[in-house]
C-alpha cells in the first residue's frame, strides 16, 4: 500500500508524521473522506471543494492548486491499482513549535491514504439500524462552522462513545437550541407521507456530498425534497427515517431512542433512493 505524505509515496511503515505536527498536537487541520467505485472518484470535484473552503475558513493555505490535488489523488489511486476503495486526504498544519500559534507552522502537511474498504455488512442495509440521541451537541455554527471539515473531531467522537454505550452503533446529534442536527458521520432525512426532509445547513451539520447527492436524486425523481428545521419528535413519528454518508451510503434507521419508526423495516423511498445512489456512484464523478 503506498501513502502519499510530504510530497511523495512511502509505504504504510514509513507514513508517519512528527510530534510537533500541529494536526498531531491540536487537531489543526482539515479531511476528507472520498469514494471510489469501478474507479470513478465519487463527486470528487465537491470534495475538493468541500476541503479548500474548510482550509479557507481555518486561514490553512494549501500550498496545492486543486488541479494539483486532483492529480494527487488519482495518482494515488494509480499506484496502488485500487477500482474500489476509500481515500482519506488529510491536510495538517504541519509542523511548529510546542504553542497554539499557527503561524510557526511553515509547511502544510498534505497525506492521501487510499484503502481497500471493509464494506458495511449487507444485513445492515437489509434490516436497517437503531440510534439514539446524545447529550453532547454539535457546536454553533458562529464559532467553528460545522461546514469545517476539520481534523479536530473530538465532539463527533463523544457522540460515538455515547452510541456505544447505549448499545447502537450511531447517535443522532442535536444543536444546542435542540434541533436535530446529524449523525456523529452521517446526515439525517426523514419522510412524512411524500415529503421528504433533511435539516438545513445552518441548523449545524456538514454539508455531505452523499446528502447532496441524495437531493439531487430525489428533485430529478420529483419527490418533494425540502431542507428544513424539524425535532426528534418529527423523527420519532416520521415513516421514515435514513442516514447519508460517504462510508455508509443511505441506512435506513428503524429505531429512535427505542421508538420504532415506521413498520420496523427500511421503507420504499430509502430503498429506491439507496438503489439510484448506487447506480449513480459510478457515473458521477471522475474517472
Ligand atoms: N456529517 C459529518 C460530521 C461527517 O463527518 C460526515 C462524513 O464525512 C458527514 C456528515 C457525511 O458527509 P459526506 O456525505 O460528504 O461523507
Amino acid at each position: 500500500q503506498w501513502i502519499y505524505l510530504d510530497g511523495k509515496f512511502v509505504t504504510k511503515k514509513d507514513a508517519v508524521v512528527s510530534v510537533y505536527d500541529h494536526g498531531f498536537l491540536y487537531g489543526d487541520g482539515v479531511f476528507e473522506g472520498i469514494r471510489v467505485y469501478s474507479g470513478n472518484v465519487f463527486r470528487l470535484q465537491e470534495h475538493i471543494d468541500r476541503l479548500y473552503d474548510s482550509a479557507k475558513s481555518i486561514m490553512l493555505s494549501i500550498p496545492q492548486t486543486k488541479e494539483e490535488m486532483t492529480e494527487i489523488i488519482v495518482e494515488t489511486l494509480r499506484k496502488n491499482e485500487y477500482k474500489d476503495a476509500y481515500i482519506r486526504v488529510v491536510v495538517s498544519r504541519g509542523v511548529g513549535n510546542l504553542g497554539l500559534d499557527p503561524f510557526t507552522c511553515k509547511n502544510p502537511q498534505v497525506i492521501v491514504i487510499a484503502e481497500q474498504l471493509a464494506l458495511y455488512p449487507k444485513e445492515m442495509y437489509e434490516s436497517g439500524i437503531d440510534i439514539v440521541s446524545v447529550a453532547s451537541r454539535r457546536n454553533r455554527s458562529d464559532v467553528l462552522s460545522p461546514k469545517v471539515k476539520s481534523l479536530n473531531y473530538l465532539n463527533n467522537i463523544l457522540v460515538k462513545i455515547e452510541a456505544n454505550l447505549a448499545g447502537v452503533g450511531e447517535a443522532l446529534m442535536l444543536n444546542d437550541q435542540g434541533y436535530v442536527a446529524e449523525g456523529s458521520a452521517d446526515n439525517i432525512f426523514i419522510v412524512k407521507g411524500n415529503v421528504i426532509k433533511t435539516p438545513p445547513g445552518y441548523v449545524g451539520a456538514l454539508e455531505g456530498i452523499t446528502r447532496n447527492a441524495i437531493i439531487d436524486i430525489a428533485k430529478e425523481k420529483g419527490f418533494d425534497i425540502r431542507e428544513e428545521v424539524f425535532t426528534r419528535h418529527d423523527v420519532y413519528t416520521a415513516d421514515e427515517v435514513f442516514l447519508t454518508g460517504t462510508a455508509v451510503e443511505v441506512i435506513a434507521v428503524v429505531k429512535v431512542d427505542g421508538r420504532t419508526i415506521g413498520e420496523g423495516t427500511p421503507g420504499p423511498y430509502t430503498k429506491e433512493l439507496l438503489e439510484d445512489f448506487r447506480k449513480a456512484v459510478t457515473s458521477d464523478g471522475v474517472k
